[in-house]
């Protein structure tokens, strides 16, 4: 370790030196100084010389000696974990939570510390144990938000929907973040239900999706899932059905089912009654993913002319790179692959930059990705992607 970063650590605890010798100070009758600041600046002269696990220890006596200085111990165990050296400040809280001597509030908030240093060094049971202990103590919200965000790690979503259901008994949950959550772990389980084997595995996402809508009836990711698990079931009719409501309510959110909805029916055999709902949503919420399925659709259904005329105009309206990109492709579709060299040089060009602009970028954190995630996998946040590839982040829903 450099000689210098350990300044950082030293500049905190000469306060904490500072504080504790004015209090020996007040006290010199009641307690002369003896072997107390020894210790202190025999872990100091450690820490100085670059020896830090003989620092430890010899802060650690002193609190042998004074359980009074529990607060400079705390402070050098959440310096520890904010550095990342997550082991050093296991030790510290360990040990001042086994102490014998301390009252129940500092016990429980060195609890609540050693928890935090054990999901910072990704040790999720001993973390999870630690904050299971914290039930019905001052820190008993804040140890129930930490294992919500352990169940959701590793991905246990029953284990979630309960923790999240006692927090909001618990506390406000103003903003509706926790329902949408719930909402959410119930269509992941709904998800994991439709893609497994299991022989119920459509009764089980039924479930799940009616518990989902219950939970947050406004939610598009339910009425998404109803859509699909009907395809599951073999119900064209019933995932137009489903979707139209979605398409409606969540115009954004056609950019995920736009190819299904079109492919629904085709199954159906009425492709052209595919094409207004679609259009309305797309004027509502325009996105590159509804322009380009739009697009193939009327070509499919009309023929390229009527297609080319179509994102022409739609081009005008709104101009886009992904809208652009179509253009140009459709145009030498129509030219039978005659394309002139200067239009194979524009798409070119254009490729990277339309690339670009097909990006899924979340809300809150800005991470992007060419997929659509319901949870960002930079942040952790739910909903904080807009369904819309190549548009500004725009938050929750
Ligand atoms: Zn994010």
């Amino acid at each position: 370790m450099e000689f210098q970063t350990w300044w950082l650590l030293a500049v905190p605890l000469f306060f904490g030196l500072g504080w504790f010798a004015a209090r020996l100070d007040a006290r010199q009758s009641a307690k002369p100084a003896g072997g107390l600041p020894d210790a202190y600046f025999r872990g100091l002269n450690f820490l100085l010389n670059e020896q830090p696990d003989k620092a430890i220890d010899a802060f650690l006596d002193g609190v042998r000696i004074d359980p009074e200085t529990i607060e400079l111990h705390f402070a050098l165990g959440s310096l520890f974990r904010r550095r990342g050296e997550t082991d050093r400040a296991i030790r510290v809280h360990q040990n001042l939570a086994e102490r014998p001597g301390l009252d129940a509030a500092q016990r429980e908030h060195a609890l609540f510390e050693l928890g935090q240093d054990f999901l910072r060094a990704g040790l999720l049971d001993r973390a999870e144990d630690a904050f299971n202990r914290l039930a019905g103590s001052r820190y008993a919200s804040a140890a129930l938000r930490h294992r919500l965000a352990i169940a959701q790690m590793v991905r246990d979503w029953r284990q979630a929907i309960d923790l999240a259901g006692r927090l909001r008994e618990g506390a406000d949950d103003p903003a509706g973040a926790l329902t949408r959550e719930i909402a959410q772990f119930h269509c992941e389980l709904a998800t994991q239900s439709l893609a497994g084997q299991a022989p119920d595995r459509l009764m089980a996402a039924g479930r799940e999706i009616a518990a989902a809508l219950q939970a947050d009836p406004d939610h598009p990711r339910p009425l998404l899932l109803r859509g699909e698990l009907a395809l599951a079931e073999g119900d064209a009719a019933g995932a137009v059905e489903h979707w139209a409501l979605l398409l409606r309510r969540h115009p954004a959110h056609a950019a995920l089912v736009a190819r299904g909805w079109l492919q629904a029916h085709l199954d159906l055999g009425r492709p052209a009654d595919a094409l207004p709902a679609l259009s309305q949503a797309h004027q509502e919420a325009p996105g590159a993913d509804t322009l380009t399925a739009l697009a193939d659709a009327i070509q499919q259904q009309q023929g390229t002319e009527a297609a080319l005329a179509w994102v022409e105009a739609e081009l005008r309206a709104r101009p886009s790179l992904p809208g652009l990109e179509k253009l140009l492709a459709l145009r030498k579709a129509l030219g039978a692959g005659a394309a002139d060299s200067d239009t194979e040089l524009i798409q070119r060009l254009l490729a990277p930059q339309a690339g670009q602009a097909l990006r899924h970028v979340c809300g809150h954190c800005g991470f992007k990705a060419r997929q659509f995630y319901w949870q960002c996998p930079g942040c952790s946040r739910w909903d904080s992607y807009p369904p819309r590839r190549g548009q500004a982040a725009e938050g929750a829903r």
